[in-house]
């Protein structure tokens, strides 16, 4: 195990216990750290890493449109095609289906993608895909990224999260990373939020994204999980709805921890 500074130990205390007041509207778009431009005046990048189809749009959906119109350069990473999303159907046809409906979904949001050749259920963790991603993270070069909380019930979201993290700490701390949750009780568990993002005025925009995947019922399950995690979030922040994330603050990068 390793040892926990006292100073470390203070700060996740008050990550904790401070609550919405810590946390602020602002948090990715705001104008502290958090502004979207480097040091050296580029335009700061963010990938948005998902295991599945719909996982990037669910999870963080408003947060991707609100960087994007603050001016950010965001990029959607899809980890697998979605090959078990649809049950009626071969793996390959799933697939297809599923990836055209990522290109609609991401078409509304007005982001570029890339999708990852991991089999939805079938996600490994392995020599050749912990280069994998170090590979595309090196590439892409993102300043953030957002991705799975490691601790769900879904091993692809379990394994994205794991390999993100290990290229992290190979690559050389280069980028900050930021925990979304997936269906919070089914999916994600202990998830205890460090930063929430007003989403409130693209709120529409991201439902409509969300729902370009027609192949997934999204009026049965939205309604029922990231609607309300939504809605809670927005009462903590005092407005309508929110998303929630869990900064990962050991990061040393040169960018250091964004104070909001
Ligand atoms: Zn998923």
């Amino acid at each position: 195990m390793e040892k926990i500074s006292r100073r470390n130990m203070i700060k996740a205390a008050g990550a904790a216990v401070a609550g919405a007041s810590l946390i602020g509207v602002d948090a990715f778009a705001g104008q502290s750290a958090g502004t979207k431009t480097t040091q050296t005046g580029k335009r700061k990048k963010v990938l948005v890493i998902g295991a599945h189809p719909d996982d990037p749009e669910s999870c963080a959906g408003g947060t991707i449109l609100k960087m994007l119109a603050a001016g950010f350069d965001v990029k959607v990473v899809y980890f697998t095609h979605g090959e078990r999303g649809i049950t009626s159907v071969s793996l390959d046809e799933s697939a297809r289906i599923r990836t055209k409906e990522s290109i609609d979904a991401c078409n509304k949001l007005g982001v570029p993608y890339i999708f990852m050749n991991q089999i939805d259920g079938e996600s490994e963790i392995n020599a050749k895909r912990y280069l994998e991603m170090q590979e595309i993270i090196k590439a892409e070069h993102p300043d953030m990224v957002l991705t799975h909380w490691p601790i769900d019930s879904h091993r692809d979201h379990v394994n994205c999260s794991v390999l993100v993290l290990d290229t992290w700490r190979r690559v050389g701390n280069f980028f900050d990373i930021f925990y979304f949750e997936a269906m919070t009780g089914l999916q994600s568990k202990t998830f205890l939020a460090t930063d929430l993002v007003d989403i409130s005025e693209w709120h529409d925009k991201k439902v409509e994204a969300l729902y370009c995947h027609k192949s997934q019922d999204c009026e049965d399950w939205y309604p029922a999980y990231h609607l309300k995690m939504e809605e809670y979030y927005g009462l903590r922040l005092a407005v309508k709805y929110a998303e929630a994330f869990i900064r990962f603050d050991q990061n040393p990068s040169p960018h250091g921890i964004m104070e909001v």
